[in-house]
């Protein structure tokens, strides 16, 4: 679904990302960790286009995207939705408007068919009864669930995530977590950078370790949290765990 060759980043003489290769099957759950500062929200940025690679590729869905721009790269990033730490809700619209406007501005449904998705999503979500409010009414946790719906309603074929609990108080962690296992036992494709180590042992069907702009190690979460083999990787699991 996603191949990343030779992945390279940098902002002016700050060399982040440094040469990535990686492979993304459909279905899989990829888990990112690793200090901060290595990279890690650089390189889901990279997948998007979000930010523009340095030098290397990046083919989604087997066509090379690294140069897409325009029409194209909209398109591209309907395909793959994102969410962020700081949910970015449009605060002045009505949590119904946020999940609508994307898919009828793009000319992906109508008003009316986006309603109903939207419908629908907060109904599956269990915010029904917030389709009328703003985002100031809700709680952080409520907020997170809704610019996951808000991406959902793109009908995404893949999810990024970048540390979407982390600015979560720890009560409201979990609702957030629990929507994403749902996402991922339907079979979404997801990517998450996170610190969940409980999340990336349970949902993972992969870990990453990412340092200083490489990805150091991988494995599946039963062999990466048993037996780490770089140091560093070591090192920051003593701390995390
Ligand atoms: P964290 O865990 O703190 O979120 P991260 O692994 O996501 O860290 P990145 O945000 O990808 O790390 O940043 C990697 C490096 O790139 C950092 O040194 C950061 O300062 C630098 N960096 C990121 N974005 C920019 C930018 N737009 N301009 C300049 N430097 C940047
Ligand atoms: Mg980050």
């Amino acid at each position: 679904m996603i191949d990343v060759k030779n992945l390279h980043k940098s902002f002016g003489d700050k060399q982040v990302l440094c040469g990535i290769d990686e492979h993304i099957q459909k279905g899989e759950k990829v888990v990112i960790i690793g200090p901060s500062g290595s990279g890690k929200s650089t390189f889901l940025r990279c997948l998007n286009l979000m930010e523009t690679p340095t030098d290397g590729e990046v083919i989604f869905e087997g066509k090379n995207i690294t140069a897409a721009s325009g029409a194209e790269l909209n398109k591209i990033r309907q395909k793959m939705g994102m969410v962020f730490q700081h949910f970015n809700l449009f605060p002045h619209l009505t949590i119904q408007k946020n999940i609508t406007l994307a898919p009828v501005k793009l000319g992906l449904m109508t008003q009316a068919e986006a309603d109903e998705k939207a419908r629908e999503l907060l109904e599956r979500v269990g915010l029904p009864e917030k389709a009328e409010q703003y985002p100031a009414q809700l709680s952080g946790g409520q907020k997170q669930r809704i610019a996951i719906v808000r991406s959902l309603a793109m009908n995404p074929d893949v999810m990024l995530f970048d540390e979407p609990t982390s600015a979560l108080d720890p009560e409201m962690v979990r609702e957030v977590l629990d929507f994403m296992k749902q996402l991922a036992r339907e079979g979404m494709t997801m990517v998450v950078v996170t610190h969940e180590m409980g999340f990336a042992r349970e949902v993972g069907s992969r870990v990453l370790f990412m340092d200083e702009g490489r990805i150091v190690e991988q494995n599946t979460p039963e062999e990466f949290f048993a037996h780490p083999k770089d140091a560093r990787l070591q090192e920051f699991l003593s701390k995390v765990l």
